[in-house]
């Protein structure tokens, strides 16, 4: 061709540069993978791609993924290469004091920063997204030029609707060969991988971004027949794109825990319930970020909440009382919680607080359907699922080993560390 990609400079974006990618990169979000999931699969196995990547072919490291460990602020500190603390988007959901109402963090507005993406659009790259849930797409497309020529930018939840002016892209379901598939479902994120395979087949993109749903986690354990399946189907669309000349950098939003007791109940405190017990009826407002619309598979209990106060309240006093509730591991004021974890301070409420490995917290009993959870509860939120996989197909060089990684480090690694 004509345009010699090789010669091209990188790009600078949220302060990090990028190198011009010499060949496809593929980058893919696994959503709450806790680095269990593979390593069992591997060992049963059920992953002759990842094995060889493992053992011979590229690296395998780990990395933290941002705290609260949802989907919204990794994906997005992901694809913008920097924490929440810059991109904005803080968690699932967020308290807007000022107009009184709870917001879904998925519109674009709420970015604060621009994409990698987008700053690789400008530079000239062709670019291709896809997503299982129709929330996060938008997000993640914010301010790419879609349409003929563009970029791709999809969800497999509404893979039957993309338009050329929407998406960038025309009859998926013909390309893939897969019907629309249920948004409670393994398909949903194979559908993503099907859709990968062909785009690098056909459009071959410079930088392709895959990012999955975590249902099968939420359901089974790593080990397990329902977990080891599913990590087996990925294996082969890696396998495909591998042998297509792409890099694959893999890692995940989140990992994954139990969160139930013995019996099989989970193990929830009802946050709602003590600010109301310690300050009276409603005077406190609990948020908990990981709620959005699809929640039959993790009730919308998770092990991180944010809590508003009045302006009187003493904060000190009430991190002592609530620390001594069994099962609340850590509890931070607004200012000391987002300096600890990289978040906006604007997007999160005057307490911070995250519980223990196999313990979540929720609102008020009545307000938390647990009827859709069929098998015991298993969740995500707080610190004890921040340990990530970040799985490069090739050896990644000249990386600084003092630094902690983490999941938004990823491009950095497939871009500037890998020697092509
Ligand atoms: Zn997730
Ligand atoms: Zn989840």
């Amino acid at each position: 061709g004509q345009t010699m990609n090789a010669q091209r400079n990188g790009v600078s974006i949220n302060g990090r540069d990028y190198r011009w990618p010499e060949r496809p990169v593929v980058v893919v979000c696994i959503d709450g993978s806790e680095p269990d999931y593979i390593e069992q699969a591997v060992a049963a196995g059920v992953m002759p791609w990842m094995k060889k990547v493992i053992e011979q072919q590229g690296s395998d490291l780990r990395a933290h993924c941002v705290v609260p460990s949802f989907t919204n602020p990794n994906n997005i500190s992901i694809v913008t290469g920097v924490p929440p603390v810059v991109h904005g988007i803080c968690g699932n959901f967020y308290y807007d004091r000022e107009n009184d109402r709870e917001v879904m963090m998925n519109e674009p507005e709420l970015l604060r920063t621009p994409t990698i993406f987008k700053a690789f659009q400008d530079a000239g790259a062709k670019i291709a997204i896809v997503t299982a849930k129709d929330k996060l797409r938008r997000l993640l497309g914010n301010e790419l030029t879609l349409g003929e020529g563009g970029a791709i930018c999809f969800s497999s939840e509404k893979s039957d609707q993309v338009t050329l002016a929407e998406n960038g892209i025309e009859n998926v379901l013909d390309m893939v060969g897969m019907e629309v598939p249920s948004v409670y479902s393994a398909e949903l994120s194979e559908f993503i991988f099907a859709a990968g395979v062909k785009l690098m087949e056909t459009v071959r993109p410079d930088l392709m971004y895959l990012s999955t749903t975590d249902y099968i986690q939420h359901k089974f354990a790593p080990g397990s027949d329902g977990a080891n399946s599913f990590y087996a189907m990925m294996d082969k669309y890696w396998a495909q794109l591998d042998a297509l000349g792409a890099v694959i950098a893999l890692t995940a939003d989140h990992g994954m825990n139990a969160k139930h007791d013995a019996a099989g109940d989970p193990n929830i405190i009802y946050l709602q319930d003590e600010m109301d017990r310690i300050m009276g009826a409603g005077v406190a407002r609990v948020i908990l970020p990981i709620t959005d619309p699809y929640v039959v598979h993790h009730g919308a209990l998770g092990s991180y909440a944010t809590v508003y106060l009045p302006n009187d309240a003493d904060v000190s006093a009430l991190k002592t009382e609530l620390n001594a509730i069994d099962g609340i591991d850590a509890v931070y004021g607004n200012a000391e919680g987002c300096k600890h974890f990289d978040l906006a301070a604007d997007r999160m409420g005057d307490l911070i607080l995250v519980s223990s490995k196999h313990v979540v917290l929720g609102t008020t009993a009545s307000r938390h359907d647990l009827s859709g959870l069929d098998v015991p509860l298993r969740s995500h939120g707080g610190v004890t699922e921040q340990t990530v996989p970040l799985i490069v197909s090739q050896p990644v060089v000249s990386l600084d080993q003092s630094q902690q990684l983490h999941n938004y480090d990823i491009f950095n690694l497939a871009l500037n560390h890998v020697a092509h």
